[in-house]
């Protein structure tokens, strides 16, 4: 059956508000490639948006999968609890940096893990108010619509939103945003509207995912970890996108030396398997009691096997070098495109370890983003051979997630394809 074909049955039965970017329809993948149902191939920089840092079917995710899959699928670990969530706990509270106690518990979406980090902020504080940030993105429950930062097409027609939630300026130099615009707003915040003492947690993104890459600076971080340490709030580091050596560290914060309270992973920790987590200070996560969190599905036991099979692979196989590397192969690539004069579109060109992107622009005078001629590059690409995924308020940042287990060959035939894509939608 052709894409065409498939498309057809997919308009009919699947509700159109679960739209997608590719024009085909996938049939396998293989670590950073996939193939359509009519034997086309691709080469995939988008890793099922961010979660495939190990490659698609990576040969040790399987095999702990296909051995887990012959002890047992699911118990619920609030009923009877067994070994790999426990296994899964003990190895993240060893890999969080940071001089305090850790503790863990696990979810399915990313979501949840945010849902629930608001869950035990409030209940450790005893206090309502949260803050986010302009461009933030924290999923799309209740909770999280109500932290992230984009109307359309997330939050337009969904409210009214769950309040005490207040949103400030993420400093961000390439759109004019400094330092001292979020230290004002802070201020103003607990002048005007919410004081220090009636914020439970602070929700942040160490590079902005869906919000167009934007990369926190240290100075910012350095103040919200002095911030929080004043005035007893939360610190929460959502790295469900950053995290699991996407930034050629385990967890993006590490580049900066800080420590967050609590850790918020998804995505690529279950190598395609959905699972998400909290890692953080025991005090602040145990001051929950017994029966507080959990559900039914949360750290299935397959998902977790996956997840340990995953750390594996990143420490035998060296991901997070490989993710400098690559990071910083792909970062040159992509300056020297941006250094072609008929290539005035590329306005910034971003990198923190593997997560690389470039912003679209009309002109690198002006910096008007242009999401129209953004569109134009990734459907070229497609055409081409390559997924490609945008991000940002006005979608014209392309961003890219290429599985870290990619050989250099194949990135920089990727790169090549963009870079033809770029020329092609030009024209
Ligand atoms: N936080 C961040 C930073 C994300 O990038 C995402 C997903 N793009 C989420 C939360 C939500 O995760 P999920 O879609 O698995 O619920």
């Amino acid at each position: 059956m052709s894409n065409l074909e498939f498309e057809a049955r997919r308009d009919n039965a699947v509700a159109r508000a679960v739209s997608f970017s590719s024009t085909f329809v996938a049939e396998r993948a293989e670590n950073a490639e996939v193939w359509d149902v009519e034997g086309n191939r691709y080469i995939d920089f988008c890793g099922g948006i961010g979660c495939q840092n190990v490659g698609h079917r990576n040969p040790q995710v399987l095999a702990a999968i296909k051995d887990q899959l012959d002890h047992l699928t699911h118990t619920c670990f609030q009923v009877t609890p067994y070994k790999s969530y426990i296994e899964l706990a003990e190895r993240l509270n060893a890999l969080l940096p940071g001089d305090f106690a850790k503790k863990s518990l696990f979810f399915s979406a990313g979501g949840e893990a945010v849902e629930n980090a608001i869950k035990i902020a409030r209940y450790y504080t005893r206090r309502p108010a949260l803050i986010t940030f302009t461009n933030g993105y924290h999923g799309r429950s209740y909770m999280g619509m109500a932290l992230s930062a984009r109307m359309v097409p997330f939050k337009e027609g969904f409210g009214p939103f769950p309040g005490e939630i207040y949103r400030l300026p993420f400093p961000d130099d390439f759109h004019n945003v400094t330092i001292e615009d979020t230290k004002h707003a802070f201020e103003t915040l607990f002048r005007s509207d919410c004081p220090p003492d009636q914020i439970a947690a602070i929700f942040f993104e160490p590079v902005q995912g869906e919000g167009g890459y934007n990369i926190a600076t240290l100075q910012f971080l350095e103040y919200l970890r002095a911030l929080c340490d004043e005035h007893g709030i939360v610190l929460v580091a959502d790295e469900i996108q950053t995290g699991m050596g996407r930034t050629g560290k385990m967890f993006a914060m590490e580049h900066y030396g800080i420590n967050p309270d609590l850790t918020c992973i998804g995505k690529s920790i279950g190598g395609g398997l959905p699972i998400s987590g909290i890692v953080g200070r025991a005090d602040i996560i145990d001051s929950v009691p017994a029966g507080g969190l959990g559900g039914t599905f949360g750290g299935n036991p397959i998902a977790c096997a996956a997840a340990l099979a995953v750390l594996n692979v990143i420490e035998e196989e060296n991901m997070l070098q490989r993710g400098l590397e690559m990071g910083n192969q792909i970062d040159i690539r992509l300056r020297k495109m941006a250094q072609r004069n008929v290539f005035d579109c590329i306005g910034d060109v971003r990198a923190l370890g593997c997560m690389n992107a470039i912003e679209i622009v009309e002109d690198r005078t002006s910096r008007v983003p242009n999401g129209d001629l953004t569109a134009k590059i990734v459907e070229k690409a497609l055409k081409n051979g390559l997924v490609l995924l945008t991000a940002g308020p006005s979608r014209n940042i392309i961003r890219l997630l290429v599985p870290l287990s990619a050989s250099l060959e194949l990135v920089d035939e990727g790169l090549d394809i963009l870079e033809k894509s770029i020329e092609e939608a030009l024209v």
